[in-house]
């Protein structure tokens, strides 16, 4: 495909699943009919295009989002990848950034699924229009108007189906297009020739048809009127009339088919085409202007000055650093030299990329709306803003939860030391969420991610990409801390005894916030008790006490401190003094706010056969679980519980084992909550026999 496509015919999607649901399998049928790949690759064979990773393939899931264009009909198609684990949801949520649509791929069996819940709510959140995918209608229990029935009421959304699926299970054969009222049929060859609807789905049809055209009524004025008058509606106008209203976010058409059966993908890249929205169609870019500070846009057009933001870092092992980033306005071209506005630094943009799924093609330039990577950026890491120097802008950055469970490793010998530590920052350059750290105290090397599964697989990678054996310690939560009890509280730092003193007094108010807020200061400050330029010192003061909670020595968060009131002394005050007074201030706020400990709560789906219901539950609520919902799902009860992180290590073991393998589950980060009193003094007493960390 060449680089000359008008930017009305690109599209810029993200395929996005419940672990399982077929979004690898999909995305393979997608590149297979699109040309780029010339032999089917199955994901059990473990020969899936896009999952590169060698521990993908093993795991059969998808973690990497690099970005693969395409192509269908004179259109360019960009799929940006989307992890399909969701200890991986902060892969999602970059990807949601950068992307102008979504194929969102169901189970005909399971319907909506928790994974499939929480991505929809992020999309959601990003305004995100999105087709749906009603996949494997081929297995035992598939059931399409069931997963319709669920997305409309448990992802409150309004799916709109455009087709109709014609047999189900081993009788799957082929979809009916509402749109266009023809029958297709996959049984054949990939070629799909529509065909006369059968006499006898006739009837269903039509009243299906009459459906889809009272659902686009209710949300769009123009067919409402045709609709009311009764008049003929034309395939193009409905088609138009769907795409206004999919763009608008107020329907999600919905289609169906068996991707590994090769059934059903053709239609749905049409579907991608016809009603999922080019960059010109989305709504400009927000962003700052770091010299004024005012909020400034960017019109998805080439004629606006250069922005970009970049998404993705990856250690490429043939060209190496490679930035994967997206342009929302302007061109660049090779070579040209670019603004980092995200860090101040000067970068010159080496050879542009353009990666298909066995290729990559070098472009001389890159204009807006276009998905592309680049190697020879230095000082660019995922979420920074790339623009033009005279023109600044700094985009919304991608925000990164803190990581909740970390481990220490320890290399085997003396050559794995000096492997490790280039391997560890290049996985930290990857990956936001992934952090890595030399305690100087305990000479160990600590590793901190999304939870058990995200660490196990850095381990692996560490061993199979840089050759790097270690030993790996004992899984260690992320325990925080925070206060129950506004208070005030003065800091003190006087030292007046000959010479140059030191002296800095400072009076701070603290309040709890709620969970998720982070810390806040404010200045209040009346008149002019302290000189405004201590004032940051205060603050580092209280950050840096923050670091180290009073009741077990964990970070602090929830927490809002503001400078009420201080003193000072014209020769002995100094930032030295402020900040000491600061720090000592909100020590003593803490100890006076009834601090208590947090853990990190994960959300915990576990689906098992109906015989092992009592046995899952009874093992859940002996990890503290607290089951949220029980549903039926087929001959499966599906059960939703939140379970302390510290109590979920080895869960996968002990599943497998109780259920003799039949029950699957997930699990991610959900909340941080309150440790009940009796264990958290075990874990303050563990922590104060420890090495300080
Ligand atoms: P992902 O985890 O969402 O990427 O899902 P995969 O594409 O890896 O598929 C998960 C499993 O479902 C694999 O064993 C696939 O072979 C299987 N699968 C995918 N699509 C279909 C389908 O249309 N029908 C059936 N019966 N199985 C499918």
């Amino acid at each position: 495909m060449s680089s000359s496509v008008p930017n009305e015919r690109v599209r810029n999607i993200g395929i996005i699943a419940h672990i399982d649901a077929g979004k690898t399998t999909v995305t393979e049928r997608i590149l297979y009919y699109t040309g780029i790949t010339y032999k089917i690759g199955e994901v059990d064979a473990g020969t899936a295009v896009m999952d590169w990773m060698a521990q993908e393939r093993e795991r059969g899931i998808t973690i990497t989002a690099a970005a693969t264009t395409t192509s269908w009909k004179d259109y360019a198609i960009n799929i940006v990848d989307t992890p399909g684990h969701v200890d991986f949801t902060v892969e999602v949520e970059r990807s949601l950034r950068v992307l102008d649509g979504g194929v969102v791929v169901f189970d005909a069996v399971a319907g909506v699924q928790s994974q499939s819940e929480t991505v929809w709510r992020q999309a959601d959140r990003y305004h995100i229009p999105r087709v749906g995918f009603i996949n494997k209608m081929d297995r035992v229990g598939a059931d399409f108007w069931n997963a319709v029935g669920m997305i409309r009421e448990r992802l409150n959304a309004r799916p709109l189906p455009v087709q109709i699926p014609i047999g189900a299970e081993d009788g799957f054969e082929g979809v009916i297009d509402l749109v266009e009222m023809t029958a297709l049929s996959f049984t054949g060859d990939d070629e799909v020739t529509p065909q006369p609807i059968p006499d006898h789905l006739l009837e269903e049809a039509k009243k299906r048809r009459d459906g889809l055209l009272e659902g686009i009524a209710e949300v769009d004025d123009q067919m409402l009127i045709s609709y009311v008058e009764h008049h003929e509606v034309t395939v193009a106008e409905l088609k138009k009339a769907i795409r206004r209203a999919t763009i608008a976010g107020l329907v999600n058409p919905i289609l169906c088919g068996a991707a590994l059966r090769n059934k059903g993908v053709p239609p749905l890249l049409d579907a991608v085409i016809d009603y999922l929205p080019s960059p010109f169609e989305v709504p400009a870019v927000h962003g700052m202007n770091p010299k004024t500070g005012e909020t400034e846009a960017r019109e998805p057009s080439e004629d606006e000055p250069f922005s970009a933001l970049a998404f993705k870092v990856v250690a490429d092992p043939y060209v190496g650093r490679l930035v994967y980033f997206r342009v929302y306005s302007g061109v660049a071209k090779q070579g040209q030299g670019l603004y980092n506005s995200t860090r101040g630094q000067r970068e010159r943009l080496g050879r542009i990329l353009r990666m298909h799924a066995n290729r990559r093609e070098d472009l001389d330039s890159i204009s807006a709306g276009q998905i592309a990577a680049t190697v020879g950026l230095k000082h660019t890491f995922t979420g920074d803003t790339l623009c033009d120097e005279s023109k600044q802008i700094v985009l919304e950055a991608i925000k990164f939860p803190e990581p909740v469970i970390s481990v220490a490793i320890e290399p085997k010998t003396k050559d794995d030391q000096e492997r490790m530590g280039d391997c560890l920052t290049r996985l930290v350059e990857e990956d936001p969420t992934f952090k890595a750290r030399y305690d100087k105290e305990t000479g160990q090397t600590i590793i901190s991610g999304m939870g058990e599964l995200h660490l196990e697989i850095i381990v692996d990678r560490m061993m199979r990409e840089f050759n790097v054996e270690a030993h790996v310690g004992r899984p260690e939560v992320a325990y925080k801390e925070t206060i129950r009890q506004a208070n005030k509280a003065e800091g003190r730092f006087v030292r007046q005894t000959g010479g140059r003193g030191q002296f800095g007094v400072v009076e701070l108010e603290a309040e709890p916030l709620p969970p998720g807020s982070g810390f806040v200061f404010e200045n209040k400050l009346i008149g002019g008790a302290i000189p405004k330029e201590y004032v940051p010192a205060v603050e580092q003061g209280v950050r840096e006490a923050l670091d180290t909670g009073v009741l077990a020595g964990y970070p602090v968060i929830d927490i809002k401190v503001a400078l009420v009131d201080g003193s000072y002394h014209p020769v002995d005050s100094s930032e030295m003094a402020f900040k000491m007074a600061g720090s000592l201030g909100i020590q003593e706020c803490m100890k006076k706010g009834k601090p208590v400990l947090l853990e990190p709560i994960m959300k915990v789906e576990a689906a098992t056969p109906d015989e092992f219901f009592g046995d899952v539950l009874s093992d859940i609520s002996s990890r503290r679980g607290q089951v949220v919902e029980v549903d039926h799902r087929g001959h499966l009860r599906v059960i939703t519980a939140h379970i302390p992180l510290a109590e979920t290590f080895g869960y996968a073991t002990v599943l497998r084992s109780i259920t003799q393998g039949r029950a699957s589950y997930t699990m991610e980060f959900d909340h941080y909550q309150e440790v009940p009193a009796s264990l958290a003094d075990q874990v303050a007493g563990r922590m104060q026999g420890a090495v300080r960390r």
